[in-house]
């Protein structure tokens, strides 16, 4: 595999780009060889900067949806181009892509749209606390909403005071859910509940029906709005919001993501009981209301309701997930698959410094597989079953691989820099 564009163009970058790249593209947790820079995605493939190409089971962490450069998607892009995008005003696609997500989205009766999801959960936490003036808002431990001050992962820049009325409680844990709101008593805001558990390095977990009735009960007792975050998991697990497949109902949901199959926009949704407060706040962005993301978003919207996808990339996840559960099994390994197949997070047995988790995911890039040791993956509904032909000769491949180096398998120094850290 060729990588010398690649290691030029992080040399360079080390020069003008803080720590070389930041956020969550930085292949910094990664396994050693993984490319940093792409020129081509297209379909379920990415090529990098030295024309290696991959299947993406990262999908630029969750927009794409139906395939990189979506070609139906691409013509509402490029005729939206000649008309208006950023202008002195919205252009009438905010108002039916308004009531494109408020006719799938069982909760919502309206909507706000933005560019990242990050945006889309502070107008959330925002919102709950203009209802009704209060302050503490309850948040699961490790639970990703973004990264700004008052949710980003690492502690470098943030203050305690940033933080200071949000209250942590363990996930899936009603009693851990009601002892924080006994905690913050008359003064809570809201409830950030989480779709399911998608937290990196560790298993996925579904939500709990009696913890989501549980966080609805107790958002109603204490009059403060619930919120799910369903930035990542939106249209991924149904074609509404994920917790209508529980029939639990929040106030606010976070958008982002798929919601332009690429293109930059997020989204607030929202119910009547949480429209007073959302009219009050004041939010804004230079390229909150562009239309070309808009007419993306409208088109996406249209194939997630005519098209099968969400049942072709079910069946798509599943025959991975039993794929390379047999591949486990005849090698050795233990594999932990857990969450929707297609979120698919992949972690094996007996692996506590990730070692092995590592190098099977080198092995595979190898073979033209690009998968994370570490981060819930995300299914396309532009996979086909060739595309997992391919995928499970090359992971098959990097079972044997990692069989016959098993004893030698050293712990990544990425993840032991940061564990030091
Ligand atoms: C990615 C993500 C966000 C933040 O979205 P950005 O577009 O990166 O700002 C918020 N919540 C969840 C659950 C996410 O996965």
């Amino acid at each position: 595999m060729k990588n010398s564009q690649d290691s030029a163009l992080r040399e360079r970058a080390a020069r003008v780009i803080p720590g070389g790249m930041y956020g969550h593209q930085s292949t910094a947790l990664m396994p050693d060889g993984f490319p940093q820079f792409f020129t081509k995605a297209e379909g379920t493939r990415i090529t990098d900067a030295d024309g290696n190409e991959y299947i993406d089971y990262m999908c630029a962490y969750g927009p794409n949806l139906f395939g990189y450069n979506h070609p139906d998607i691409a013509r509402a892009i490029s005729a939206q181009q000649l008309k208006v995008d950023a202008a002195t005003g919205p252009s009438p696609l905010i108002v039916d892509l308004a009531e494109a997500m408020v006719g799938m989205v069982t909760h919502a009766d309206w909507a706000m749209f933005c560019k990242n999801g990050g945006d889309a959960t502070m107008m959330a936490l925002m919102i709950a606390r203009a209802y009704r003036g209060k302050r503490k808002v309850l948040v699961a431990k490790k639970a990703y909403h973004g990264a700004m001050p008052w949710n980003t992962p690492r502690p470098a820049g943030v203050l305690p005071e940033d933080r200071a009325h949000l209250i942590y409680f363990d996930y899936n844990d009603p009693q851990a859910l009601e002892d924080a709101a006994k905690e913050a008593g008359d003064d809570l805001a809201g409830i950030f509940a989480a779709p399911f558990r998608h937290d990196t390095f560790a298993d996925q977990s579904m939500p709990d029906r009696e913890y989501a009735q549980a966080a609805r009960r107790i958002a109603d007792k204490y009059d403060a709005l619930l919120i799910v975050d369903d930035v990542r998991a939106g249209f991924r697990i149904c074609r509404d919001c994920s917790w209508e497949a529980i029939g639990v109902r929040p106030d606010l949901s976070a958008w982002g993501k798929t919601l332009g199959n690429g293109q930059p926009i997020s989204a607030l949704l929202g119910n009547d009981r949480a429209r007073a407060a959302a009219s009050k706040i004041f939010v804004t962005g230079s390229f909150w209301f562009a239309a070309v993301p808009m007419a993306a978003a409208l088109e996406t919207m249209r194939l997630i309701r005519e098209t099968e996808y969400l049942e072709h990339m079910t069946m798509i996840g599943e025959s991975f997930r039993q794929g390379l559960a047999s591949q486990a099994a005849d090698s050795g390994f233990g594999l932990r698959q857990t969450g929707p197949v297609t979120l698919p997070m992949v972690l094996f047995e007996d692996d506590p410094d990730f070692r092995i988790g590592y190098a099977f995911c080198q092995a595979a890039l190898q073979r033209g597989v690009y998968l994370s040791p570490y981060h819930n993956m995300f299914m396309n509904a532009a996979m086909t079953c060739s595309d997992i032909a391919q995928t499970l000769e090359a992971t098959g491949a990097a079972f044997e691989d990692i069989k016959r180096s098993r004893a030698s398998l050293k712990p990544s120094a990425a993840l032991t820099a940061l564990a030091d850290a």
